[in-house]
């Protein structure tokens, strides 16, 4: 079975979506853990940062300037949380690159 990302990618699955462009789509996580719950994933299917290759560096930065956008759009000016959960002991569940956007609510610190 394909990826359940790759999947709202070509809109198979319904989604949120909050930003697209050429290399990255942004939708809102179906299970939000804080106000603001946002995926940010790569177009290309690369299962987890482990699995990345150098030429994907940029296509992983791009991630980064996507939620700092998307965080700008949004107001997000008392602050928010990137994630990227590497590996099932890290709670990776969606092996597709994903950067969780977190906000409206504090963080703890160290994360559970
Ligand atoms: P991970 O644990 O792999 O870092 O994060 C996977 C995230 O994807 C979880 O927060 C989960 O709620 C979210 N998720 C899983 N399936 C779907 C889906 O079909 N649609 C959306 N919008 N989010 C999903
Ligand atoms: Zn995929």
């Amino acid at each position: 079975m394909e990826c359940i990302f790759c999947k709202i990618i070509k809109r198979e699955i319904p989604s949120e979506i909050v930003k697209e462009d050429d290399l990255a789509i942004a939708f809102k996580d179906i299970n939000p853990q804080a106000p603001v719950h946002i995926l940010i994933v790569p177009k290309k299917h690369i299962a987890s940062i482990s699995e990345m290759k150098e030429e994907d560096e940029n296509l992983i930065g791009h991630l980064f300037n996507m939620a700092r956008e998307i965080a700008q759009e949004l107001g997000l000016s008392s602050g928010y949380r990137l994630v990227i959960n590497n590996g099932k002991d890290a709670g990776q569940e969606v092996f597709h690159i994903h950067l969780h956007l977190l906000s409206g609510r504090k963080f703890s610190w160290p994360p559970g």
